[in-house]
């Protein structure tokens, strides 16, 4: 009887990627909902994956699927390595999943070389942070952090279905999701290994990159109120077209955003009223969506371009309302696990390279319980959404790695 050495242990993580892909609640598309059918599915296979990584595992009230591997002695601080496992619709393999399958991958190889750390190590697998399903976002991730919104389990998905309903029927239970809030004694760090889902890493050349903050976002919903004419018969001069000055306002938005590094502003929709080829648009609606690393360097924006905008009114004689409808703080990563990831990627050879996250992720909720840090790792076009979604062996296996020398230099 010959033996074969076990798989790599990044190309079995490629391979159980692929297949955990196939829990899925569309055919022939990877969707897999909050609380639903797959998700179901995906917690039990992932269930017999962490026990197989010697980790013992139960899913907590807010449906977080929890695997623990003890440190030297049982019962030490955790360090905490999450991500999701939920996913849009018709979404590719790797986003969330990644996080939590190369978290359950470094715990199988610590426990193949019967390694114990000086903490123990929780693999947590977040139901809800692309907040498809219900008008609700990142539950598990909140939970664990005690954090989550009151009123959030009485939503309702399209269908009608509650939220609390769907949570209970899954296993969790919404009367006692304050039980799932860890203490912050309990917890030394929070990792969260993802894919870039932008194009920076790639255009560094670049496999990894350490995560600086998790940029904080702030919405607007701009109106712009002229005076709607006939278009054959009001002479330009004595136009007051809200479209064309809402076309300004808009070249001056992305003006101010190109100013700064990091910063980054989108004007995501734009609607003209009355919306007829032979009117002048007597009023124009558009949003403003504005992220940053750093939330003054946000604020300052926000204020600027409302200046703009107030400028291109008065010149054009339209009246302007600014309505915010959103906004979250950034999260910061913490230095001394940047630092660390840092340390571990140049130990690998590589030039470690920082970037912050344009798009929001489970580590933001958990940034208001312990030191957190991201791990990006290199992703195809930067295409993410979407069943193009790719990474490679390679990439993966710096990843493992740069994660499991890490954590061998951690100190509680
Ligand atoms: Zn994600």
């Amino acid at each position: 009887m010959t033996t074969h050495p076990p798989p790599a242990p990044a190309a079995a993580l490629m391979q159980q990627l692929a297949d955990f892909a196939g829990f899925s609640d569309e055919e022939g598309a990877l969707t897999r909902l909050y609380l639903s059918p797959a998700h179901r599915e995906a917690v039990a296979w992932l269930r017999d994956r962490m026990t197989e990584a010697g980790m013992s595992v139960r899913l907590d009230p807010a449906a977080t699927l929890i695997g623990r591997y003890e440190g030297t002695r049982p019962g030490l601080p955790a360090v905490l390595i999450g991500s999701h496992i939920d996913t849009v619709r018709n979404a590719g393999r790797y986003d969330g999943n990644f996080g939590v399958l190369a978290g359950v991958q470094a715990v199988a190889e610590l426990n193949r070389r019967g390694e114990r750390l000086p903490f123990a190590i929780e693999v947590l697998a977040f139901g809800d942070e692309e907040g498809v399903r219900f008008p609700v976002t990142l539950t598990g991730s909140r939970a664990i952090a005690g954090t989550v919104t009151p009123g959030a389990f009485d939503v309702a998905d399209r269908d009608g279905v509650r939220h609390g309903d769907a949570l209970r029927a899954f296993g969790g239970d919404p009367d006692r999701v304050g039980e799932a809030a860890k203490r912050p004694e309990d917890v030394l760090a929070y990792l969260e290994l993802h894919i870039e889902q932008g194009p920076v890493l790639e255009s560094e050349g670049l496999p990894v990159g350490v995560v600086t903050a998790i940029n904080g976002a702030r919405r607007f919903r701009i109106t712009v109120g002229g005076m709607a004419g006939h278009a054959g018969t009001v002479p330009m001069e004595m136009r007051r077209d809200a479209l064309t000055a809402a076309a300004e306002m808009i070249l001056a938005i992305e003006r101010r955003a190109l100013a700064e590094p990091d910063l980054v502003a989108t004007v995501g929709t734009i609607e003209a009223l009355p919306g007829a080829v032979n009117v002048i648009p007597g009023r124009a609606r558009f949003t403003i969506d504005l992220r940053a690393p750093q939330d003054s360097q946000r604020d300052k924006a926000a204020e600027d371009i409302r200046a703009a905008l107030d400028g291109i009114a008065a010149y054009r004689r339209v009246t302007l309302a600014v309505e915010p409808i959103h906004a979250a703080p950034a999260a910061q990563c913490d230095p001394t696990l940047m630092d660390a990831f840092a340390a571990a990627i140049e130990r690998a050879g590589i030039r470690p390279f920082r970037l912050p996250s344009g798009a929001g992720h489970d580590a933001m909720a958990l940034a208001t319980l312990c030191p957190v840090a991201m791990l990006f790792v290199r992703c195809k076009g930067g295409v993410s959404h979407n069943p193009a979604e790719s990474i490679t062996v390679d990439d993966a296996a710096v990843a493992l790695d740069v994660l499991l020398d890490m954590l061998r230099t951690l100190k509680p």
